[in-house]
């Protein structure tokens, strides 16, 4: 799967729309402590379905919506759309799949697959493969850069293996050298 567009709204610290396009190849977002990069990883972890508040930096679920300034009201919601493109069929295709999740205070939070309105289940089955769901190992936080740096080669290979989606091709190797 690639992600290709993210759109947030009301989304933490990102009051105003804003829209990030992610072009093939290697992006970097940088900017100063505190401007909202890694809040921008939480959001693509949140709209494929972070149900924990804690690995969002919050106590509750509504603490992703922006929650004001002095000089600015807080947010009734928080929105965050994903446009992706699906991983590539046999035959070189890809379907493009766009997520939704939105947040409104006392209300809950209300997912969109592709227009049609969906539940929480439908997208964490899209999002079920291990290589790109929500606890996904390619979604790296602050502070577990430290823990991959740490590990001992063969776990840090674990690691990279989960996030290539190859990590079970080793024992379907082995299966098919005993047959
Ligand atoms: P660093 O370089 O220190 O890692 P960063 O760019 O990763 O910084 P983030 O942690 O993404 O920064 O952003 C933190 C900012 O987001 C803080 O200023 C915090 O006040 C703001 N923030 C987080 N949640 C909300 C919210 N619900 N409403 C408003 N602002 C919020
Ligand atoms: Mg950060």
């Amino acid at each position: 799967m690639r992600i290709r567009r993210l759109k947030l709204s009301g989304f933490k610290s990102f009051v105003e729309p804003a829209e990030l396009r992610i072009e093939p190849g290697l992006t970097g977002v940088v900017g100063p402590n505190g401007c909202g990069k890694s809040n921008l990883l939480e959001a693509i972890r949140w709209v494929m379905g972070e149900s924990s508040p804690k690995s969002m930096r919050g106590g509750g679920m509504e603490d992703v919506i922006f929650a004001g300034t002095a000089g600015r009201p807080p947010r009734a919601f928080a929105e965050v759309v994903l446009h992706a493109e699906t991983a590539q069929r046999d035959d070189g295709t890809r379907d493009d799949l766009e997520v939704v999740r939105r947040i409104e205070r006392g209300a809950g939070s209300a997912y969109r697959v592709n227009g049609r309105d969906v539940r929480a289940k439908d997208v964490a089955l899209i999002f079920a493969d291990a290589a790109t769901g929500a606890h996904s190992p390619a979604l790296v936080s602050q502070g577990r850069i430290a823990a991959v740096i740490a590990a001992k080669p063969a776990e840090r290979r674990a690691m990279l293996e989960e996030a290539a989606g190859i990590a079970g091709l080793h024992v379907r190797r082995k299966d098919a050298e005993q047959k």
